[in-house]
């Protein structure tokens, strides 16, 4: 059945999970100030599942189940259904304002669904009947699944099993008839902490010397030997100051975390991918494709709050008439919607797989990507055009609620008239935490590198655009006959 909220967030409480932040151990995440807004983040996710009018985005039929379930675990079954995933990211990013870290799970789920189904008719081995099981388990139960897929990958010139250390690619250490154990670490684990289980799978395509390193497998976050550190963010303990004004986005935030696997068991119904390397690159151009996608949705959501707000700015500053803020607004409008049209079109232009599920269309995915490490950055440069420098100089919400100071404040940096200067410093507030506080984590630099970095998605490009094809349309034109 379908969680809500509250059931999705005490359900999290109850997975007790190793958890290290600023050299302590932390024994209530789910409390914790600093972890607690990336919580409410996939909250959301259930929250708007319940709401009557967006159960048709948030939800879906499995075909599977025959039941009602979260979209974020659902198998895609249609082009319909890929063009909703991408509406739905958008939806919740404008919610959220931040990561609401769901969707690695989505991805893993539909590129593990297929490229199971293909490894078992090649091998005959029995992973898409494990997969369907742990599926099903997660949809019955409206799971919160993370994807861990990065490896931390030592030298980058050398393959996994050519690394000094053996462990900078996870692999497999021990094989026993019951299973296997895994060591090794993945890195930027968004969203790990919030969830019921994790799906891990391999980080690149591997050559057959790389047999231990070609392993898949889902586990729950309370595993014995699993364990989390968390990474810093810009302006992070500000979290613990106490002042909603000073954070930008109170409630909302995302997290990532260095998880280490150090040697945990996985039992053999848990095993997606065991050795059989040349799917490796399979699988992890299907979920980098997914990935892709859906960054189509998530940061043109966000984008939509960080217009909203330096159109509020502008309001606030009496600049909004100007014609050159106008035009920037419409700029960071054509921006965001272009990455909008790409996630949308990647979807459209959608294929079933052999196991009947659908995968994007993946040249378009990639090119979904390559602007999204391109145009956040330029919205970004515009917002902080059109807020002005007191975003980043502005006095502390202390300051403004001193009885000496904030008179002062409240006297000096009002903008209109008619509008308190609390609320302009709440607006900037929220572009300084999405342009370059804990929220840019999200929608910057995570744009640059989420998902794979530009340069893999040029690879992809180069891969995908038939060039072959191109040439010989400009010969026929040009009547060349060789
Ligand atoms: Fe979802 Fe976007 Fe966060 Fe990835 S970055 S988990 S697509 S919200
Ligand atoms: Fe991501």
């Amino acid at each position: 059945a379908l969680m809500t909220g509250e059931q999705y967030i005490e359900s999290i409480r109850k997975i007790k999970m190793e958890i290290y932040m600023f050299g302590k151990k932390v024994e209530n995440p789910v409390d914790d100030p600093i972890l607690r807004p990336s919580l409410n983040s996939v909250r959301m996710t259930y929250d708007l599942a319940q709401m009557p009018e967006y159960q048709d985005l948030m939800t879906a039929i499995s075909p599977y189940t025959g039941k009602r379930v979260n979209r974020f675990t659902h198998i895609h079954q249609s082009t319909e259904d890929l063009m909703n995933k991408v509406k739905m990211q958008r939806l919740c990013g404008q919610k959220t304002a931040a990561c609401f870290q769901r969707c690695v799970g989505m991805d893993a789920f539909n590129a593990v669904f297929s490229t199971t189904y293909e490894c078992d008719k090649a091998h005959g081995t029995n992973y898409h009947e494990n997969f369907r099981k742990f599926m099903t388990y997660c949809q019955d139960n409206d799971l919160t699944v993370d994807g861990a897929m990065t490896d931390t990958k030592g030298d980058r010139s050398l393959a996994p099993h050519a690394q000094a250390d053996p462990d900078l690619f996870l692999h497999v250490v021990e094989r026993r008839p019951d299973g296997v154990v895994v060591r090794g670490a993945k890195a930027h684990q968004t969203g790990i902490l919030n969830s019921h289980e994790v799906i891990v799978m391999p980080t690149q395509s591997m050559g057959p010397d790389d047999k231990d390193y070609a392993i898949s497998f889902a586990v729950p976050l309370d595993t014995k030997g699993l364990y989390m550190i968390i990474g810093r963010q810009s302006c992070d303990t500000r979290k613990r100051e106490g002042s909603e004004m000073d954070v930008g986005n109170s409630e909302f935030g995302g997290v990532e975390a260095l998880t280490i696997f150090d040697n945990v068991f996985v039992p053999n119904d848990r095993i997606f991918l065991n050795g059989e390397t040349e799917f490796a690159g399979m699988l992890v151009e299907r979920f980098a494709g997914y990935h892709r996608q859906s960054y189509g949705g998530c940061k043109v959501g966000v984008g939509d709050v960080l217009i909203g707000a330096a159109a509020v700015a502008a309001d606030y500053n009496g600049a909004n008439k100007a014609s050159h803020v106008k035009d920037k607004l419409i700029e960071m409008t054509h921006l965001n919607e272009t990455l909008f049209c790409c996630g949308i079109a990647c979807s459209a232009m959608g294929q079933p797989t052999e196991s009947g599920n659908y995968l994007i269309d993946l040249l378009l995915a990639n090119v979904c990507k390559q602007n999204v490490t391109r145009f956040p950055y330029e919205i970004v440069r515009l917002a902080e055009d059109i807020a002005g420098g007191l975003m980043v100089t502005a006095p502390s919400e202390a300051d403004f609620r001193d009885p000496k100071l904030g008179p002062v404040i409240d006297k000096y940096l009002r903008g209109v008239a008619s509008v308190t200067t609390e609320n302009r410093l709440r607006i900037l507030r929220l572009i300084e935490n999405l342009s370059l506080g804990t929220a840019a984590v999200g929608y910057r630099t995570e744009s640059m590198h989420g998902a794979g970095s530009p340069q893999a998605q040029r690879i992809m490009i180069s891969r995908q655009g038939n060039l072959a094809h191109k040439k010989e349309l400009a010969k026929a034109i040009a009547h060349i006959k060789e």
